[in-house]
């Protein structure tokens, strides 16, 4: 079968396929938008590819047919047969059917040899951030990551410093990877129609990590965005302030700044220096 949105739709109807607003379950049925996701992650030779939610397969349809090996994860159960019929043609395919949340990623990943990794999904949007956060902190080595949000968070993952969205999570993903808009996806394009818009977001895995205490520049960071309104000497009343004020003036700052006009260099350079 080659993959088209009314064919899924058909198939979606004759198994008579309820969608669960509980899993965040909006199918893309624009295959345009698939061929962009699927282009800009330039899979490469010798790759595994993860997918968290391939809902009825649209996506990983075109995984498959580009990747060495996919491996899926999804929620529903329900989604099994239709899985299984419309990705028949591959066999180069690995759907666990378990919460992504849930899994010992780090353990289904040892089953796999490949060269590059790559996480290519349209995230169910009731835990978008746990997922990425989850690949952080499980200390996945993944090349790229190139994913459909909701504008929104999307917004917040990518924002720059002294912009109104940077944030403490723009700080965290930041540190582990160059992260861009590829581009704005229509609510359109999502069967049901959701009540918001989207984007496809890239993120490519930065090489230096330059910090010598991860957790403790993870404090700071989050600390320091506290109080978004606050400035640095507010939030940061417990850390020794005549240090941090030595390093801010470097800088051109003193502690009457505010955590958000702090690029992520000057974070590390501060929690390297506690
Ligand atoms: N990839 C499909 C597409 O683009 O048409 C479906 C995307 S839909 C936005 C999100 C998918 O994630 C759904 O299939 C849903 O069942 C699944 N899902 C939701 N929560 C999940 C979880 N915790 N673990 C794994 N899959 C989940």
């Amino acid at each position: 079968m080659k993959y088209s949105p009314v064919e899924a739709n058909k198939i979606l109807k004759e198994h008579e396929f309820n969608f669960k607003k509980k899993f965040g379950q909006n199918f893309i049925v624009d295959e345009n938008i698939i061929d962009n996701i699927i282009k800009k992650t330039d899979i490469k030779e010798d790759s595994l590819v993860i997918e968290v939610g391939p809902g009825s397969g649209a996506l990983t349809y075109k995984l498959c047919a580009k990747a060495n090996r996919v491996l899926c994860f999804e929620i529903d159960k329900t989604l099994e047969k239709i899985l299984k019929n419309n990705l028949r043609e591959f066999n180069n395919v690995d759907i666990v059917f378990e919460d992504f949340l849930q899994v010992d990623l780090k353990k289904e990943l040892k089953k796999y040899n490949y060269k590059h990794l790559y996480l290519v999904a349209n995230l169910p949007y009731y835990i978008t951030t746990p997922i990425i956060t989850k690949v952080i902190e499980q200390d996945i080595d993944i090349d790229k990551m190139v994913v459909m949000v909701q504008k929104e968070v999307g917004e917040r993952f990518s924002a720059k410093v002294n912009t109104k969205h940077y944030n403490s999570l723009s700080v965290f993903l930041q540190y582990h990877f160059d992260i861009h808009k590829i581009m704005d996806v229509s609510r359109n394009v999502f069967v049901p129609k959701p009540n918001v818009d989207s984007e496809v977001v890239e993120f490519v895995k930065k090489e230096k990590i330059k910090t010598n205490n991860l957790d403790k520049f993870y404090s700071l960071v989050k600390d320091s965005f506290n109080q978004k309104r606050k400035n640095l000497r507010n939030n940061l009343k417990s850390y020794d302030l005549e240090k941090i004020e030595l390093i801010l003036k470097k800088y051109g700052y003193d502690l009457t700044a505010r955590a958000e006009q702090l690029s992520i260099d000057i974070f590390i350079d501060i929690s390297n220096n506690l």
